[in-house]
C-alpha cells in the first residue's frame, strides 16, 4: 500500500517531473490519527487452532442503506486433535444470523469482536470443518479511514475496501492474520446493475437477477485475507493485455471512473504493460497469470495491492509501480506478521527505484535513491516493528518504505548486481515462500544461501538495529621514490544498537589522470586502511557511489591525521611481498629510543636496521634487501621502544 501526494503537493509540484515521487510529509501524523483505536479492537493473531483452506464471500451490496448483506463459507483444517470449538474475527456491529455446517445449525457466541462457534463435533488433526456464517451490517472504519461508502470525485455512489491491517473483520468473518492464507477463494458480488463490481481473481460469470446483477470471480492462487477486496461504481473499463509469452496474453483491466478516460489517461494506463516486462524480467513471471490485473480506481489518496487488482487513487508512475511490484512482494510472498511490513513495503519502494532505472537511466534511480536516504534518516526504531498494537508505526513511511527500500539498495551495493538481482529472483521463487509467507529471516537465508555470502551482520544492523552510521573519515598520503602511500582512518561515531556499522566501503582517489577505486570491508569503529598509487592523490571520495545510508566528513589535514596516530604504531610493510625495497612505517607519539631489527624465520635476529633516539613522528624506513645480501624467504621485523614492542611478518620473492 502506498499513500503518496497531499492535495496540496500536486499543486505545487504539478509540473515537476519529480512530483510523482514525493513522499507525503503528512504520512505519519495522519496515520496516527486515523488509527485512535490500535490494536485494541482485534484478537492478533486470530484462532491458532486451525488452518484455513477456503473462503468463499457471498456479499450483496446495499448502497442504498450502506449495508452489506453476506454468507461466508470458510472451510479450514484442524491443526490439533479434539477441536470442538473455535473462534473467526468479526466486528461486533456485524449482526450474524445463522452459522451453519452443512443443513446444522451451530451456537455460537459473538463479543469483543470475536466470534467463537462450537462445531457439530470434535475435529482431530488434519480434518477439514466446514461453517457458513450468514450475516449482515453496516462496516465502518475501513483501513486508514478508506470508509466503505462514499460517492467518487465525479459524484457517483462508489464502494472500496481497504482492510491492512486490521480491517477485513469489519467487512467479512475471517481469520484476521496474514500468517493464515486461503489456498483459494471464491468472490460473489451483488449490486445494483447500475454499478459495475470489482474484485480478485478470475471473473467466472455474471448473473442477471432483473434489477441486480452477481459476478463470480475465483481466486485460484492462495491469498492473504487482508488482500481480498471489492469495489463498486459505475466504472468504465479500458481492457489491455500483456504478452508474456509469444502468444500468450494475460488481461490487463483497469477499472476507471465513467468518462474519464483521457487519451493521456490510456497512455499512462498503458504503461502497466511496460512495467510488467521489467518486473517479470527482474523477479521472474507475474505471479497470477491464470487470472489478470489491473486497477480499480477509489476515493482514497494512494494505492493498496489488492491481489491482481491494485486499487488506486491515481495513476503516476510511481504508485502504479509501487502497486505491481507488491504483487511478488506483498502478494505472492506475504509478510508472515505486521513486525515484517518491510517484505513488502520496502520492495515496493525499491521497486519504484528499479522502474525510474529502467525507464529514465540509473542517474535517475540515484535520485530516487538519494530522496529516499533524505526520508529514512528520519527514521527512528528498528525496521521489525515494535509495536504492531499502531497502524502508523507498521506503516511508517520513513522506516517501512523508505529505509526498507534504501536497505535493499544497500545490499544491491554489498552483493553486486549479478547476486543481488540473482537473490531476489531466488527469494521471490522459492519453493517454501512462493504463494505463502515470510519473515526476515526468510529472505536473509535465501540470500545468502543464493549470494554464498554471510549477510548476518548486514541484517541484524539495519532491520535490528536503528539509524545509521556517521562516519569521519581523515585521509592522508606520503612519497617515496615516486610511490604515494595513502592512509585512510574511518571513524564511526557510537550509535546505540549497533554501536557501529559493519559495511564494505568503497573509496574513489583521484589523480590528475583519473580515478582509482578500492573496495575495504569496514568493521571496526576506528579502521585504517592504506593503498598505494603511482601518481599523487589530489582527493578522496567516501563511498562514491551513495551505497550506504550514512553521514560522512571526509578531512584532508595532516594535523588530524596525525591527531589520530597518538599511540606507538608498527605498519605492515609494503609492498609485500617485495623484491628488493620495501618501505616500513612507524609513529612515535613521544621521543624515544626506537630498535628496528630483522629476524629470519626461524626467529634468529640478523640485523639491526636501527638504533637511535628519535623525535616524535611518523617515520618511513625503507629496507632495501640486496643492501644486506638476504635472500627469498619469511622475515620478522621488531620495533621496540622502551613502551612498546610490536612484530611483523614480511616476505622477500626475488
Ligand atoms: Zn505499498
Amino acid at each position: 500500500m502506498k499513500r503518496i501526494i497531499l492535495p496540496i503537493l500536486i499543486v505545487l509540484f504539478c509540473f515537476n517531473n519529480y512530483a510523482q515521487e514525493q513522499h507525503t510529509c503528512g504520512y505519519i501524523k495522519r496515520l496516527a490519527l486515523n488509527n485512535p483505536g490500535g490494536l485494541a479492537k482485534v484478537n492478533y493473531p486470530g484462532d491458532s487452532n486451525y488452518d484455513v483452506n477456503y473462503y468463499k464471500l457471498d456479499l450483496t451490496i446495499d448502497y442504498a442503506n450502506t449495508r452489506i448483506i453476506g454468507e461466508v463459507t470458510i472451510k479450514a483444517n484442524s491443526v490439533v486433535n479434539d477441536l470442538s470449538s473455535v473462534f473467526v474475527d468479526l466486528k461486533d456491529y456485524m449482526v450474524i444470523s445463522e452459522i451453519k455446517t452443512g443443513s446444522q445449525s451451530l451456537s455460537f457466541q459473538q463479543n469483543n469482536n470475536i466470534v467463537t462457534i462450537d462445531l457439530d463435533k470434535s475435529y482431530n488433526e488434519g480434518e477439514e470443518f466446514e461453517i457458513v456464517i450468514n450475516y449482515a451490517g453496516n462496516p465502518s472504519g475501513g483501513g486508514f479511514n478508506n470508509s466503505y461508502f462514499r460517492t467518487t470525485r465525479v459524484g457517483t455512489p462508489l464502494f472500496s475496501t481497504l482492510s491492512e491491517p486490521y480491517s477485513t473483520s469489519e467487512w467479512w468473518p475471517c481469520k484476521d492474520t496474514p500468517a493464515d492464507k486461503a489456498d483459494s477463494a471464491d468472490i460473489w458480488l451483488t449490486c445494483s446493475d447500475s454499478y459495475i463490481p470489482v474484485s480478485n481473481g478470475k471473473l467466472m460469470e455474471i448473473v442477471e437477477n432483473g434489477s441486480t446483477h452477481t459476478y463470480k470471480w475465483k481466486v485460484h492462487y492462495p491469498i492473504a485475507q487482508y488482500l481480498i477486496s471489492v469495489a463498486m461504481t459505475n466504472y468504465d473499463i479500458y481492457p489491455d493485455e500483456f504478452e508474456y509469452e509469444p502468444g500468450k496474453f494475460l488481461p490487463v483491466n483497469h477499472y476507471v471512473y465513467k468518462g474519464t478516460l483521457s487519451q493521456s489517461r490510456i497512455s499512462q494506463l498503458e504503461r502497466t504493460i511496460d512495467m510488467l516486462e521489467l518486473f517479470s524480467d527482474a523477479f521472474g513471471e507475474y505471479p497470477f497469470l491464470r487470472e489478470k490485473y489491473g486497477h480499480a480506481e477509489w476515493e482514497w489518496g494512494g494505492g493498496m495491492e489488492h491481489q491482481t487488482v491494485s486499487s488506486m487513487g491515481s495513476f503516476g508512475e510511481a504508485l502504479m509501480s509501487h502497486e505491481l511490484v507488491h504483487q511478488w512482494f506483498g502478494d505472492k510472498i506475504t509478510c508472515k506478521n505486521w513486525e515484517s511490513i518491510w517484505l513488502n513495503e520496502g520492495f515496493a519502494t525499491y521497486g519504484e527505484s528499479l522502474w525510474w532505472e529502467h525507464a529514465y537511466g540509473f542517474d535517475r534511480y540515484m535520485h530516487d535513491i538519494s530522496s529516499n536516504m533524505l526520508h529514512a534518516k528520519s527514521a527512528t526504531g528498528s525496521i521489525h516493528v515494535q509495536n504492531i498494537n499502531s497502524v502508523g508505526q507498521i506503516f511508517n513511511g520513513a522506516r517501512s518504505y523508505s529505509k526498507g527500500g534504501v536497505v535493499l539498495h544497500m545490499l544491491r551495493g554489498v552483493l553486486g548486481d549479478d547476486k543481488f538481482f540473482k537473490a531476489i529472483k531466488a527469494y521471490i521463487n522459492d519453493p517454501v515462500l512462493a504463494y505463502d509467507v515470510a519473515v526476515t529471516e526468510d529472505f536473509q537465508r535465501v540470500a545468502e544461501e543464493s549470494s554464498g555470502e554471510d549477510l548476518d551482520y548486514f541484517f541484524s544492523q539495519w532491520i535490528y538495529g536503528e539509524n545509521y552510521p556517521t562516519y569521519t573519515v581523515t585521509w592522508n598520503y606520503t612519497e617515496e621514490n615516486n610511490q604515494y602511500l595513502v592512509k585512510v582512518n574511518i571513524r564511526q561515531e557510537t550509535n546505540s544498537e549497533p554501536k557501529f556499522f559493519t559495511m564494505p566501503v568503497e573509496f574513489e582517489i583521484k589523480t590528475a589522470s583519473g580515478s582509482e577505486f578500492y573496495t575495504e570491508f569496514n568493521n571496526q569503529q576506528d579502521q585504517g586502511f592504506e593503498f598505494i598509487l603511482f601518481e599523487e592523490p589530489t582527493q578522496l571520495i567516501f563511498d562514491p557511489n551513495n551505497w550506504i545510508l550514512k553521514d560522512a566528513s571526509v578531512v584532508t589535514s595532516v594535523d588530524n591525521f596525525e591527531e589520530l596516530k597518538d599511540e606507538f604504531f608498527l605498519e605492515q610493510n609494503y609492498p609485500n611481498p617485495f623484491n628488493p625495497t620495501t618501505i616500513i612505517q612507524y609513529n612515535l607519539p613521544q621521543a624515544t629510543n626506537v630498535k628496528l631489527t630483522l629476524f629470519d624465520n626461524l626467529g634468529n635476529e640478523i640485523i639491526t636496521l636501527l638504533d637511535e633516539v628519535k623525535n616524535p613522528g611518523y617515520y618511513n624506513f625503507e629496507l632495501n634487501s640486496a643492501e644486506y645480501g638476504l635472500s627469498s624467504g619469511v622475515y620478522f621485523y621488531q620495533l621496540t621502544t622502551n613502551k612498546f614492542a610490536n612484530t611483523k611478518k614480511m616476505v622477500l620473492l626475488k
